[in-house]
């Protein structure tokens, strides 16, 4: 079948759909392009309504508030922690990093307490205030298409799980690509369609118009004009951790090898990962087990009457010399 949208690596080209519903059960409709195995969402909503949603209701329909509770200003110090050590062999005091869809500032602040200097864009309105009020994270209320920034302003920008939810990734990274400096880094993470953490019938959100494998991601990267500096999968959820610089620095990947096969690949991953193979495996459990062992971690650490910011300097200066939480 022809697709609504275009694929975003290929351009017109032949799809299958894969799934008609998301995680709630609604309606939504995925498709697979039969060339690349870039996985996305078609039809989807208007740029319009996406954009009211990602203002106003989708930190709240995520989290219930705006403002973070003690026990997600803990969680979400930790995993800032874990962002920066992953880019920490990356990073020199005093370099300028823009995180794109900062949230509350957790990830630019941990930054900004390492020497870096560090400034956030978020397009929910609540969280940008809290960022700058509760951490003193610069942080600029908008979308980042809107945002005029001179080309070559960053040595570093991050983009952490916000990929999947722009309506043209390509655009995206070549946009991003600009503000880099020549010699600066671009580090992408997205959930990857491959990982198999998730339930099948939990693998697709509405908020999620693109769903990437390693293999299409890099390639969307060359054609933004990104090359690889290196390219990782996340411990635990798989998810795709890539590092890309300009594209005379990195590694340029031979474009017809790299896309070979890689349809396939995606559609048996998605084809036998069952609903019966996911319970029967040790996976869900797993996920279970930690996750209580977190939540009474959390419960004990916000006892008492620390502000956010006292409980977010603490974990720093306990965890200063934390491992990273990548593999290669
Ligand atoms: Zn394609």
């Amino acid at each position: 079948m022809t697709p609504a949208i275009p694929c975003n690596l290929c351009g017109p080209t032949s799809c299958e759909e894969i799934s008609n519903r998301d995680r709630e059960g609604n309606t939504l409709h995925t498709v697979i392009c039969t060339a690349c195995g870039l996985v996305w969402t078609d039809p989807r909503p208007s740029n319009e309504q996406n954009r009211k949603f990602y203002a106003e209701q989708y930190r709240l329909q995520y989290k219930s508030t705006y403002v973070p509770k003690r026990k997600h200003v803990y969680r979400e110090t930790l995993r800032a922690m874990a962002r920066y050590q992953a880019i920490a062999e990356l990073v020199q005091p005093g370099m300028k990093l823009l995180d794109v869809g900062s949230g509350a500032g957790f990830f630019p602040y941990v930054a900004r307490q390492q020497g870096i200097e560090a400034q956030g864009i978020e397009p929910n309105q609540g969280f940008a205030e809290y960022a700058g009020e509760t951490f003193d994270v610069p942080t600029t209320n908008a979308f980042f298409q809107d945002v005029d920034i001179p080309e070559e302003s960053f040595d570093l920008i991050t983009l952490n799980h916000v990929l999947e939810h722009v309506e043209d990734p390509c655009v995206t990274l070549g946009q991003l690509g600009k503000w880099l400096k020549s010699d600066g880094y671009l580090v992408v993470e997205v959930p990857n369609i491959e990982a198999t953490y998730h339930a099948p019938h939990n693998r697709f959100h509405v908020g999620h118009f693109y769903n990437f494998n390693p293999v299409n991601l890099e390639r969307l990267g060359a054609k933004a004009g990104l090359a690889v500096h290196a390219s990782k999968l996340v411990t635990g959820e798989d998810h795709i951790h890539i590092t890309f610089q300009k594209q005379a620095l990195g590694v340029s990947r031979s474009e017809d090898d790299a896309l070979q096969g890689n349809y396939q690949r995606v559609s048996e991953i998605l084809r036998r990962h069952t609903t019966f193979r996911h319970y029967a495996s040790v996976v869900p459990y797993a996920r279970f087990l930690s996750k209580q062992t977190q939540y009474r971690a959390e419960r004990r650490a916000v006892r008492g009457d620390a502000s956010p910011r006292e409980i977010a300097d603490a974990l720093i200066a306990a965890h200063l010399d934390m491992p990273a939480r990548l593999v290669a």
